[in-house]
């Protein structure tokens, strides 16, 4: 089976903070990783090529450091890697980044499986996965927990819902983004370590996608950035250190009793 994985680097953190200015991410000092629900991804194309034979591709959209990433996941296991990364491409929102990813995708190879994550963490949207198989005209599945079944045509799989779980049958080519609870992701090998040093990676410039500069990066974004504000929250603080701590829990008894909470 020839499978696709998209893979996002995102900074390292939980709290991704926003200038409030400028509208973009404060990504200065913090360290990159690849994004965690990717490597479930990965996880799950590396166990379906161990079924069915085939190859890995991850395929990547970011600046040049996405390379780590890249040479992370042939470490792992996936057999190429490519990088999709050009100044032109710079600020775009999910559309532009799902049209890119697609038309990378029609460039790189015959496919009959992408495999994504089910949300990045840094922009959390969740809209990639599916805007690329919109894109490219293919069904897809989302929240997917597991692979049922790999038939001579499709697949049968189980995906999240509210109520429980639910089943579906997707003919090949296909798109599925998944949840944490499929897989566990394996550790990169030494070996793999080794290979992904020496590795090539495949590198795509913005004009290798024939897509005009109008529909690329933050030209090609129908969504902006008009405002970001944090919720103020506006408490009477008090921070004890650990020397005061009996006073601290004094006061705080005391108020709470005052309060008829305790
Ligand atoms: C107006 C605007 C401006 C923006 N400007 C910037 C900016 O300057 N810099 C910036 O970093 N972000 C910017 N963003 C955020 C950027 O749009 C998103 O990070 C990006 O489109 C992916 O969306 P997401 O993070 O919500 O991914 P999700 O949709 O949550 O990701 C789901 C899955 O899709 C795949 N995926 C997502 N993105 C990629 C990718 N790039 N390569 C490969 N696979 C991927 C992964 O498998 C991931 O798990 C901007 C957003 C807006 C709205």
């Amino acid at each position: 089976m020839q499978i696709i994985v998209l893979l996002k680097q995102v900074p390292d953190t939980d709290e991704v903070k926003m200038d409030e200015k400028t509208g973009t991410m404060i990504r200065e000092g913090l360290q990159a990783i690849i994004n965690p629900l990717d490597l479930h991804a990965l996880e799950e194309a590396l166990r379906l090529k161990e079924k069915t034979g085939g190859e890995v591709i991850v395929v990547s959209m970011g600046p040049p450091q996405t390379e780590e990433a890249l040479r992370e996941a042939i470490a792992m296991g996936a057999d190429s890697a490519f990088l999709l990364s050009d100044k032109k491409l710079a600020g775009a929102d999910t559309w532009a980044t799902s049209k890119a990813l697609s038309k990378a995708i029609e460039k790189i190879k015959d496919f009959d499986l992408i495999l994504a994550g089910e949300k990045a963490t840094d922009g959390e949207t969740g809209q990639v996965g599916p805007e690329v198989a919109a894109m490219l005209d293919i069904p897809f599945s989302t929240y997917v927990n597991r692979i049922i079944e790999i038939t001579n045509d499709g697949l049968i799989v189980s995906r999240v819902v509210e109520e429980g779980y639910e089943e579906q049958f997707l003919p090949f080519p296909c798109l599925l983004t998944v949840v944490k609870d499929i897989n566990e992701p394996r550790m990169p090998t030494l070996k793999g370590k080794v290979k992904a040093r020496r590795a090539e990676l495949n590198l795509l410039k913005a004009n290798d996608l024939g897509l005009a500069e109008s529909e690329m990066g933050l030209k090609g974004s129908p969504t902006r950035v008009v405002k970001i504000s944090y919720p103020k929250v506006s408490r009477n603080t008090r921070i004890y250190t650990s020397k005061n701590l009996d006073e601290a829990l004094e006061e705080l008894i005391g108020k709470l009793k005052k309060m008829a909470l305790i």
